[in-house]
């Protein structure tokens, strides 16, 4: 949040002090928190300026707030695939631009490309680089990961990308099961071409809500590949049973990710 505020001219935050806010209200709406298995309470801190004010200059006052959400489990039939439509026309953000801050205007710029690719069945738009269309960014609100011939590729941060916690979190665990994880530049053909080698052995996306979401299919200029027979990878699975093991404390988390609330 703090580095999408010094983007937006807003005020940063102390961490501390939205960490106690987040507690504070977490214990106020305890009750709330869902037990089933694989639901949870979502957090959403957020901040809004609210100058009244007409004209363009960064605002004076600010309002901060915490949202809090039951949701159900994210996969209700156990975790399916998801096909992705290669977006070529439309561009998500550019080098220079907020495409690296979770701010509201990104998710206006992606409306129109992921409608237009739900109408034509497709669950989620893979953005290519806004310059050249060339360079893979991100899958609709996700960051997003390659296994090739047995290494791990995932788009560098170059700036138009959403940095996000579970990359982070991904990147971590990979390394430490031995995986070469290389975050680098990587084109849409050079994934083709992965493929036509028999070499793309797995696809996946990683966010918050979805933690890892698998691909099954990919169309590229009405070109369509399917990735691991449309099946969740091994690979996949594991990145999603560990981090879901380490938020509800089924597993160990040794490196410091989770906080208690008391
Ligand atoms: C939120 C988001 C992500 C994922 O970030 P996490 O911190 O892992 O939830 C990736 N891309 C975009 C565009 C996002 O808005």
């Amino acid at each position: 949040m703090n580095i999408t505020n010094e983007r937006m001219c807003i005020p940063t935050l102390n961490t501390e002090d939205v960490l106690q806010a987040i507690k504070a209200v977490v214990r106020i709406d305890e009750e709330w928190i869902p037990t089933a298995e694989n639901t949870s309470l979502y957090i959403r801190p957020f901040i809004i300026a609210t100058d009244p004010f007409l004209g363009v200059r960064p605002s004076n006052s600010y309002l901060f707030m915490i949202i809090l959400s039951p949701v159900g489990a994210y996969y209700k039939e156990g975790i399916n695939p998801v096909s992705i439509w290669v977006e070529e026309e439309y561009v998500r953000a550019v080098r220079g631009g907020v495409g690296y801050a979770k701010t509201g205007g990104n998710y206006a710029a992606s409306l129109k490309a992921q409608m237009a690719a739900k109408a034509m069945g497709y669950t989620q738009v893979l953005w290519l680089d806004g310059m050249e269309r060339k360079y893979i960014e991100e899958v609709g609100t996700m960051n997003v990961f390659f296994k090739i011939n047995g290494e791990v590729i995932t788009p560098s941060l170059e700036g138009s990308i959403l940095p996000g916690v579970t990359r982070n979190s991904t990147i971590a665990l990979l390394k430490d099961w031995g995986y070469t994880v290389v975050e680098r530049k990587i084109s849409i053909d050079e994934l083709y071409e992965a493929y036509d080698a028999g070499q793309l052995e797995e696809v996946f996306g990683t966010g918050t809500a979805a933690v890892i979401s698998p691909v099954g299919s990919l169309n590229y200029r009405g070109n369509c590949i399917t990735v691991n027979n449309n099946k969740i990878g091994d690979l996949s699975q594991k990145l999603y049973d560990t981090t879901t093991g380490i938020q509800t404390g089924r597993l160990e988390d040794k490196y410091g990710w989770i906080v208690k609330v008391d």
